[in-house]
């Protein structure tokens, strides 16, 4: 039985990854400060036996807390790095607290893992990042070699992606450097159950939203584009990834590359919960502020993962927003 790590293991992807890694027999430990996941998502029907023979274990705490990290690190084979700051709404109120969050923390990880490399002990580390990280650069399709293009560093929305891309950096760093078997993925919205829309995310949002009868609200013109992978699909790549070692050392997309207008997002989650909600417009600097620059198109090339490793989404946007739905 493998012991694994997972930081952020209480938040939206933390928790099914957590379930699926135990289904799979191994043991896991989760960090999460419940800064923006809950342990409430732990605590479900299926985890009830896992808890109780100690096959899974939480821990409340900060993963910036070096003495903490230390001793979650003692004996574990794999760490799956996923504790960051999440969701557009929160990084634009709390730029700071995002630039810190994500980059210290993977850090102090990384300093560790690469201590214990150096002793003989190799511990594979996985690191969750973002199509963030590509910023606005204008290709209509992403590829994982693709520039990062940032915005001003007066526009705080770019904090986050530069901090996940720093995140990148530091670990491939210490791939190149000393040799630590690292596997990096960035996710393309990954929605599903679970996942809130208390950070700015939309689909939880129009959810929510359709079912109370409330107004949807899109933003700008809702022309802008996204494509949505089910959090299971995800799961399924992160575990396949993880298991392979051609991915060893490399950079990954994971997602759906189906684009969807946001405005025809609210239509599609209104006529499949059978809503009688309208939608309303809102201008990006009401809804978040005045220097918010939102990315108009976001598409992932997804050749690499499903050369190495066979992986595709199975999962439509219907049987996602039904999903979504039926979970609530
Ligand atoms: N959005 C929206 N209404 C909402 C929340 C978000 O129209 O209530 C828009 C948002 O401006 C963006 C898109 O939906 O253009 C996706 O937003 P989200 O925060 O889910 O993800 P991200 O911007 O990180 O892709």
């Amino acid at each position: 039985m493998k012991h694994l790590l997972v930081t952020g293991g209480a938040g939206f992807i933390g928790s099914h990854l957590v379930e699926a890694l135990l289904t799979a027999g191994n043991r896991v430990t989760v960090v999460d400060d419940e800064s923006t996941g809950r342990f409430a998502n732990l605590e479900r029907p299926s985890l009830v036996q896992a808890k109780k023979s100690d096959q899974l274990k939480i821990v409340r705490g900060s993963i910036g807390d070096l003495e903490l990290v230390q001793k979650c690190l003692t004996d574990v084979d794999e760490v799956y790095h996923l504790a960051a700051a999440v969701g557009v709404a929160l990084i634009a109120s709390q730029p700071r607290q995002t630039i810190e969050r994500n980059i210290y923390p993977t850090q102090i990880l990384l300093d560790e893992l690469c201590a214990q490399h150096q002793q003989g002990k190799p511990v594979k580390f996985f690191l969750a990042s973002t199509s963030e990280v590509y910023g606005k650069n204008p290709k209509p399709v992403w590829n994982e070699d693709d520039d990062l293009v940032f915005g001003a560093t007066t526009k705080p929305r770019w904090s986050y992606g530069a901090s996940k891309a720093i995140d990148e950096f530091l670990t491939l760093a210490c791939s190149r450097q000393f040799g630590l078997p690292v596997v990096i993925a960035r996710f393309f919205n990954v929605v599903g159950p679970r996942q809130t829309g208390a950070y700015g995310m939309v689909l939880p949002r129009f959810v929510e939203a359709a079912v109370a009868g409330r107004s949807l609200t899109v933003h700008d013109d809702g022309n802008q584009t996204r494509c949505f992978a089910h959090v299971s699909d995800v799961v399924r790549a992160i575990l396949g990834l993880m298991d392979s070692p051609d991915a060893i050392g490399r950079v990954f997309n994971i997602g759906s590359d189906r684009p969807i207008s946001i405005l025809q997002l609210a239509e599609r989650v209104i006529a499949l919960a059978g809503s009688k909600s309208q939608v309303d417009f809102q201008s990006y600097r009401d809804a978040y502020d005045a220097d918010f620059e939102d990315i108009r198109r976001r598409v992932p090339d997804l050749t690499r993962i499903r050369t190495t490793i066979g992986w595709q989404a199975q999962l439509t946007l219907d049987d996602i927003i039904r999903d979504c739905l039926a979970a609530r």
